[in-house]
This record gives structure tokens, C-alpha cells and sequence, in this order.
């Protein structure tokens, strides 16, 4: 009692942090960006001669593209608003949607009040305290513990702010995913999945291999993961049974954008992730974010995400990723450890599945600690190591299954006078239940499908969804460039060096290819501006990005995508005007900080030679 009093009292103190998530703000999005789907199966195809005039006449300039799905991330042009661009796309014939770079944020509430070491926290685990642990026997943790047999070790996305790779609980227990197919610092992309040395996962805010975490957010919701699975309290810690992949989207203040998002579900579906923990969101509907869960669901991947911290109804407004109704999504809410709902928890009978507990959780914090937060980011992690101890159990579990089985096994939840705490809050009426969820895994076969589900964005108007402009926040997060610590842009004065090094070094490097291949022609050819788009295949892997020079030697890409360097390509490039194409094969001599690209042509026809020449007439050199 005076536990639950102490807690209350305490938690009227906090203050509400979840900005990007409070129920009737302005949507916010990245000033400047828009994302595209275009129509027709083979979208790759027909984006020829949509990116032809994108690029041409509305100015548009590609930073990403998702060929596969058809899906292209743009910068728009200097000046225009993002609702204008898309205006002007709405009625296209070959745009399917287009959107723009929504941001959303990590659903946390309040500030970690204390930091305790890993001593005090053994300490805390072994008596009563006023912070809830991973292991609380209301949800009947450690029970499962002896139930589950390890057939696989499944691994756990977890999309967030990040992880401290060296928190003790981590790094002593072998928790981190490995990428076996990358050699650590090679500067290669050894496995061809398009990321260099993605060693430990990927940070999808830097573009780089380097992982740490400047919040905070991610390392604690990662501690709460493995904690359903293994004591992560008493060291030493015991071996883990489960991976925990890190990819961070979300920046230091606990933001991140849409495409980063994207990018982080399809690498984690397709590195081999079977749970995704998700906890962050917001109010903007984005089809782009909706058919990349999708894609995760007909991977038979369990998306866990957080139902938000508004205090409100999920039905009537919803907060995405949560409330799509991708059928593998397990929307959570948050209870405190005497099961009733947590005042900032988000609720919906129809739209939010089930409750966890989300406050004053105790869980590992950067730089050896631990602390305690609360929200539903805290409860959704409860649900992500739960749906891994099953697919320990059950390796082949498909996600709808995973969900079925967690939303059929919750304790439904009753105060003092037995009245029901979850009526009519959850769809599953009740709170989640480790043991009885994990022992009805082991005793259900494994359905070898589940049911069909495919992305539609009907009824969803973009005019309504981009109404409020963007605000101070979005500006300062794409303007600072943002670095924690080991990552982040070069200084500027290596970017400097890097420009010189580029600038005297390619001419050489072509000179010296072009000299040992044909002896007789040694002059350097002129470049020439073009602004053009280029198809780029490597392996299986295809890319469309544009091309900002070119000459008879070669071409320089700009792209988001990391090309190898050394790597050969082949290349389809657009004429300026997008009335031709020309088809070589090159390989890449340089890069910019992974953004521009110089290709080297391999042999060329004395056709494309003449198709550059005619092409090249009329543009400006580069000086
Ligand atoms: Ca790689």
C-alpha cells in the first residue's frame, strides 16, 4: 500500500515528455522531404520515365529508393513546401501515394529519476523495492524459465535510440546479435545486404556501423527484453538464450523519421529477425510505414509496438505503428504492477490487444547502470521477450500465431472487490501472462500459415494528413546533423580534406585505369553537369539514384544506399531529357561520405560513347 501510494504521489511530479505523441499536436514531418510509392507491379519499370521528369521538371531529388516495393524517399525542390509537392503528385497517373517524411517519437514518459549501479540493483532485486523488475511475479516471469526448451535462438529488433554495446549485461552475456556474414572493419559490405561492417546492426541516423546510444531509451528497453528471458539483475549474468539487434533510428532527443523506420523493418526482416520491438510512434498515418509492416508480416515476423501515452482511446484516434491493423501487430498498453492501467496509457477495445507493466520499470541504462522508466515503450518490451522465449520454443511460430496465443493466455485482471481492470481498455480484456503463454507454445502445434493480409491505404486522404506545417522541433533535427559519441557527420574540416583528396585524386585514378587499359588514349575526358537518374544493379541488388556528372570515363551517383567501393555495377543511365537510356557495366573508384559515388566505366561501344557525346553537348562542365 505504501509502496503503491509512494508511486503515485511520485509519478504526479513527472512531467509528460512524449512531445511528438501528446493527442492533438501538429503532425510533424521533415521539412524539405516526401516519399513516393508509384503504381504498377513492376514499379521499378515504370519509375524510368516517372524519375525521368521528376528529376527534370519538378525538381524533385532522389535520396532513397526501395525499388522492390516501388517506393522512392525524395528531397523536394529548394524552397517548396512538402504539402505543395505532394499536391502536384496527388494527381500523377503513376503515383500510387505520396507522403511526407513523417516523424515520430519514443513512447516514454517523464525523465529516469535515480540511477542505481550494478550492485545496488542486485541489492534492490533481493528485497522489496519501489521500481517494478523484469522478473515481478505477477507476470510470472521465472516460472517460464524451467519450461522453455531453447530449439532456436530467435533474434529481437529492436528499433529504438540504440544500445550501450558495452553495458555489462550485453556484453557479458553474448546478448548482441552478430552478423556472421560481415568481417568487422573491412570496409566492405562482405554479406551484400547494402550495409559496410553492419557487425552489431545498423544506425540508420549516422548511415554508419557505429552503435551507441545517446538517449538512453533503447538500451533500457533492450534490458527489459532480455530480462523476461534471463536474470539481467545478479551477475554473473548467465549466458543468453536470445539476440538482441540493435538498429537505431531514433536520434538523441528520441526522434526519427518515417524513412529511417522503413529502412530499419526491412534490414531486420531480412537479417533474420523474427521479433520486432517498436516502442515509439505517433498520430501520422503513413502508408509507406504501413507496407513495411506489412512486408514483416508475410515474413511471419511479430511486430510488438506501443499503444502511446496520450491517456487516450486508440479507436477513435489512433497512433501508428500500433494501430494498423496488420494482423501481426500486438499493440500493448501499460499497467501498474497492481494491474490497473497506467493514467498515460493509450486503451482500445477494438485497436489495443493487451496490457504490461509500464511503470518505474528497472532496467540497464548507457554507461553501466541501471534506472527505472515508464511508459509503454517499458511494457512492449515485456511482450517482445515474451514472444521470444516462444520462438525459443518454437522456432517456426509464425507472428499471427505468436500473438494469438499471448492474447488468449492473459490474466484477466481484477481489483479488490473483483470487479475487471481491462474491460472494454484491451481487446484482450487482460494482462500478460509469461508462464501460461510460453506453456501454451509448447503444447500447440505450429500452423504452417497464417491468414492473408495485404497493404491498402483506401480511405486516407493526404490533404487532412499534412494539414499542420512543420514546427521548430523537425527543423532543428534535420538541420544539426546530428553525432553522438563515435558516429555522426565528419567534422568539417575532415569533410574539407575528404573534398581535396576527391577533387585531385579522381582525375588520376581514371588517368591511371584508362592508361593501363588503352594505352593510346591518355587524355582525361571533360565532365560534364547532368542531372539524370541511373538504375544501379549489384548481386540482386537494385537501386535507382541519380547522377549529378558524367563523362566518357565515367559517372558520378548520389545515393543514400552504401555502394562497395571497388564493387562493379551495372548501369542503366537516363538521358537528361529521359528520352534515351544507355546500359554499362563500371566499377566503383570512389566515394563521399557514403552519398556520392564515382563510377569508372568498364569498356565502352562506340554507340554509348557517341550517345555521351551527343548527350553532353549542351551541358556546362564541371570546373
Ligand atoms: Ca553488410
Amino acid at each position: 500500500m505504501v509502496r503503491s501510494a509512494l508511486k503515485i504521489s511520485i509519478y504526479l511530479f513527472m512531467f509528460l515528455s512524449f512531445s511528438s505523441y501528446a493527442h492533438g499536436e501538429p503532425r510533424r514531418f521533415v521539412e524539405g522531404e516526401i516519399i513516393v510509392k508509384l503504381k504498377g507491379q513492376q514499379a521499378g519499370v515504370s519509375g524510368q520515365s516517372f524519375m525521368g521528369k521528376a528529376q527534370s521538371k519538378k525538381g524533385l531529388k532522389l535520396k532513397n529508393a526501395f525499388s522492390r516495393m516501388g517506393v522512392y524517399h525524395f528531397q523536394v525542390k529548394p524552397g517548396q513546401e512538402v504539402d505543395e509537392a505532394i499536391n502536384e503528385l496527388k494527381d500523377d497517373p503513376e503515383v500510387e501515394y505520396a507522403e511526407p517524411n513523417y516523424i515520430y517519437g519514443k513512447a516514454t514518459v517523464g525523465t529516469v529519476q535515480q540511477t542505481f549501479s550494478s550492485s545496488e540493483v542486485s541489492a534492490m532485486s533481493n528485497s522489496s523495492s519501489s521500481t517494478y523488475l523484469a522478473t515481478d511475479a505477477n507476470i510470472q516471469v521465472q516460472s517460464s524459465w524451467g519450461v522453455v526448451s531453447h530449439n532456436g535462438v530467435p533474434v529481437v529488433a529492436v528499433i529504438d535510440t540504440g544500445l550501450d554495446l558495452n553495458h555489462s549485461v550485453f556484453s557479458t552475456t553474448g546478448a548482441i546479435w552478430q552478423n556472421s556474414g560481415e568481417v568487422p572493419g573491412n570496409g566492405i559490405d562482405d554479406d551484400h545486404n547494402g550495409y559496410i561492417d553492419d557487425v552489431n546492426g545498423w544506425n540508420f541516423v549516422s548511415n554508419t556501423s557505429s552503435m551507441y546510444d545517446d538517449d538512453g531509451h533503447g538500451t533500457h528497453v533492450s534490458g527489459i527484453i532480455l530480462g523476461v528471458t534471463q536474470d539481467i539483475y545478479n551477475p554473473p549474468y548467465p549466458a543468453a538464450t536470445i539476440k538482441i539487434m540493435p538498429l537505431k533510428f531514433l536520434d538523441g532527443d528520441g526522434f526519427g523519421k518515417t524513412s529511417d523506420a522503413i529502412k530499419a523493418i526491412y534490414y531486420a526482416v531480412n537479417n533474420g529477425a523474427t521479433v520486432l520491438n517498436n516502442s515509439w510512434g505517433g498520430p501520422s498515418y503513413s502508408s509507406a510505414l504501413h507496407e513495411a509492416i506489412t512486408y514483416a508480416y508475410n515474413s511471419g515476423v511479430t511486430f510488438v509496438a506501443a499503444a502511446g501515452n496520450s491517456g487516450t482511446n486508440n479507436d477513435s484516434a489512433p497512433m501508428y505503428p500500433s494501430s494498423y491493423n496488420v494482423p501481426n501487430i500486438i499493440s500493448v498498453a501499460a499497467t501498474l504492477d497492481s494491474d490497473v492501467l497506467a493514467s498515460f496509457s493509450n486503451y482500445g477495445k477494438n485497436t489495443v490487444h493487451l496490457a504490461s507493466p509500464g511503470v518505474y520499470i528497472l532496467s540497464t541504462l548507457p554507461g553501466a547502470g541501471y534506472g527505472s522508466m515508464s511508459g509503454t515503450s517499458m511494457a512492449t518490451p515485456f511482450v517482445a521477450g515474451l514472444a521470444a522465449l516462444m520462438k525459443s520454443e518454437k522456432p517456426d511460430m509464425l507472428g499471427y500465431q505468436v500473438k494469438q496465443i499471448i492474447m488468449n493466455t492473459t490474466d484477466l485482471v481484477v481489483d479488490g472487490g473483483g470487479h475487471p481492470l481491462l474491460n472494454n481498455k484491451v481487446s484482450s480484456e487482460g494482462r500478460m501472462n509469461v508462464y501460461s503463454a510460453v506453456q501454451s507454445a509448447k503444447v500447440s502445434s505450429v500452423d504452417a500459415s497464417q491468414p492473408s493480409y495485404s497493404f491498402s491505404n483506401q480511405d486516407r486522404g493526404l490533404a487532412s494528413s499534412i494539414a499542420a506545417s512543420g514546427c521548430g522541433l523537425v527543423s532543428k533535427m534535420v538541420k544539426n546533423g546530428r553525432g553522438g559519441p563515435g558516429g555522426g557527420s565528419p567534422a568539417p574540416e575532415s569533410w574539407g580534406i575528404f573534398l581535396i583528396l576527391t577533387v585531385f585524386a579522381l582525375p588520376l585514378i581514371i588517368y591511371n585505369a584508362l592508361r593501363k587499359k588503352n594505352p593510346a588514349q591518355r587524355r582525361v575526358h571533360e565532365r560534364y553537369k547532368i542531372e539524370s537518374e541511373v538504375k544501379v544493379k549489384l548481386g540482386d541488388r537494385e537501386l535507382v539514384a541519380s547522377v549529378s556528372s558524367i563523362s566518357q570515363g565515367g559517372v558520378q551517383i548520389n545515393t543514400d544506399a552504401l555502394l562497395d567501393q571497388g564493387g562493379i555495377v551495372s548501369m542503366v543511365i537516363r538521358s537528361p531529357d529521359g528520352q534515351e537510356q544507355i546500359a554499362v557495366e563500371g566499377r566503383v573508384v570512389w566515394s563521399e561520405s557514403q552519398k556520392a559515388y564515382g563510377v569508372q566505366f568498364a569498356e565502352t561501344s562506340q554507340t554509348i560513347r557517341e550517345r555521351i557525346s551527343s548527350w553532353t553537348k549542351a551541358l556546362a562542365k564541371v570546373s
